[in-house]
């Protein structure tokens, strides 16, 4: 008889391991703990966090993204999690509570159909088979309407409700962010990239305008320039306004005052060459990226041209989208064609600040200058209409809208119940079990209304059954069972296919682990 061998030790000391049922636990709970953290933010009477960093810095938000990004989360399956509200955000800018928590979900009744034997890959085979289901589901319950600025504007607002938008209201915030949507929109869609949040914290009021281009935190070279201009013809420079001392004909051999006299001539001669081009050029408005020299600030002003120093690049593509004027290197062949036109340029005041207001008239960049008490404000404010911009975004270049207030949920949980029926062996229970993770989701948000989650649900179902269309809609203190679409709370179709498919990604990655393996290098 063969002598038993030991078994061969490959792993070093230093390395913790993990196997099996103990791996699979411990994952299990890490990532259920995970969406337990942001489950009472879902929804529009969610409530905030407050997360103190290690410098004391504080944030306060409703965003699930945000509370998982600044959480200091070291478990690598709640790590896993984590990545699932990232990738949402990523992918489609909201969702992330409802992504976070149905993954969590998908890992709690796992764990229960692990403890009742069901092997892994089963439940991992009858996960995806019902994430196929809910897709279905989604796309019947995707609303064959047209996506005017009003459809627009309620997912906008559906998507800001219960955020802290300090004392602005939803409606005043929905209404510019569908305009910049609009306003950059091409028939190749929109580029997110074209619509820039420029936030001012410190006002007394609260507000968020549309600016039809950009804000910029610079003023005018000479401050005796008007605060106001109108069709103004505008150049950008992309290089120094300076003397050129790298040229060749620039290095002097100085021996006597005159020849002093007569450098100092030539290069005076040069700055005001430079001032006389772009004068010449018809230019009104001049934005410079580098410095711009005294003498040629001054020759400028003396043409009433209105300049600009140290603009920062990203702004400088700004004001070229705003206003349709090219970037020049140079200074040599200027012509028409490389200049634009500001509809508006104003200089304003806002306490001890100062920006610049660059408007076009046919802008491709659009700015939402947001204004507000306090720091937090102002960055609530700012995810609120990041996440409402992206929606709208979702809505209108990614496949329409839903019944939002977990219609479209109920619609995928039932959908995927009545599959599960036909489908034979335990998948089925597995299958099942998807539909009774998502039922988590319209429970939550009965929590959070502080509705009867059970009565709710039983509710939501019959009106479903009947109507084809349920959700929990939540009007001032309370909630009622009712048709979104009526109540004008829409999300987009794309949020619910993201959220579906990066929870089931995240869930079935840590279902698959049976061995856990970590190295201190
Ligand atoms: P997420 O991070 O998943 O986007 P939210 O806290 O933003 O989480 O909540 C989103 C959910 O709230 C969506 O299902 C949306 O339809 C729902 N919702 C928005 N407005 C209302 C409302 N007035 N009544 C009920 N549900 C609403
Ligand atoms: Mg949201």
């Amino acid at each position: 008889m063969a002598q038993r061998q030991q078994p061969m030790v490959i792993l070093s000391e230093d390395n913790e391991r993990t196997q099996g049922e103990d791996a699979q636990d411990s994952n299990i709970r890490a990532g259920k703990a995970v969406a337990n953290s942001v489950r009472t933010t879902l929804g529009p009477k969610g409530m905030d966090k407050m997360l103190v960093g290690s410098s004391g810095d504080v944030t306060i938000t409703n965003d699930g993204a945000t509370i998982l990004n600044k959480m200091d989360i070291e478990h690598p399956a709640a790590q896993m999690l984590v990545e699932v509200a990232e990738t949402q955000e990523i992918e489609v800018g909201d969702g992330t509570t409802t992504a976070s928590v149905l993954a969590g979900e998908l890992l709690a009744e796992a764990e229960e159909l692990l403890d009742q034997d069901l092997h892994p890959t089963v439940i991992v085979e009858g996960y995806h088979e019902a994430a196929k289901l809910a897709h279905e589901a989604v796309d019947d319950q995707t609303l064959a309407v047209d996506l005017d600025d009003d459809t627009l504007e309620a997912v906008a607002r559906s998507s800001m409700t219960g955020k802290g938008t300090g004392d602005v209201t939803v409606d005043a915030l929905a209404e510019p962010v569908v305009s910049a949507v609009q306003q950059v929109a091409t028939d190749a869609g929109v580029d997110r990239e074209d619509i820039h949040i420029h936030t001012h914290p410190g006002a007394s009021t609260s507000a968020t305008e549309l600016i039809e281009g950009v804000v910029i935190d610079e003023t005018p070279l000479d401050d005796a320039a008007p605060s106001q201009l109108a069709d103004a013809t505008t150049a950008i420079l992309d290089t120094d306004l300076e003397f050129d001392t790298g040229e060749a004909d620039a290095e002097y051999n100085i021996t006597d005052v005159d020849q002093l006299n007569e450098a100092i001539a030539a290069e005076e001669a040069e700055l005001e060459g430079y001032a006389e081009t772009i004068a010449d050029a018809g230019v009104e408005l001049l934005f410079v990226t580098g410095d711009i020299d005294d003498r040629v600030a001054s020759h400028l002003a003396a043409e009433e041209i209105v300049a600009f120093e140290d603009i920062g690049s990203s702004d400088a593509d700004a004001i070229a989208a705003a206003t349709g004027a090219r970037q020049l290197g140079t200074l040599e062949d200027i012509e028409d064609a490389d200049l634009g036109t500001t509809a508006a340029l104003s200089v304003e005041t806002y306490g001890e600040d100062k920006f610049t207001f660059v408007e076009g008239a046919d802008a491709a960049h659009v700015s939402l200058f947001v204004r507000g008490s306090t720091d937090h404000v102002v960055d609530e404010l700012e995810r609120a209409l990041n996440d409402a911009l992206d929606v709208v975004i979702a809505a209108l270049d990614a496949g329409g809208v839903v019944g939002g207030a977990g219609a479209a949920e109920i619609a995928i949980a039932d959908h995927v119940r009545s599959h599960a029926a036909s489908v034979e062996g335990r998948k089925q229970l597995a299958i099942e079990a998807f539909a009774t993770a998502v039922d988590e989701l319209p429970r939550t948000l009965a929590e959070n209304t502080g509705m009867d989650p059970i009565d709710a649900l039983v509710d939501l179902r019959a009106r479903h059954d009947a109507q084809g269309r349920a959700g929990l809609v939540s009007t001032g203190r309370s909630g009622k069972v009712g048709d979104p679409v009526e109540e004008d709370i829409l999300d987009p179709a794309a949020v619910k296919h993201e959220a579906v498919d990066s929870a089931t990604e995240a869930a079935t990655m840590i279902l698959r682990i049976d061995d856990v393996i970590s190295s201190d290098n």
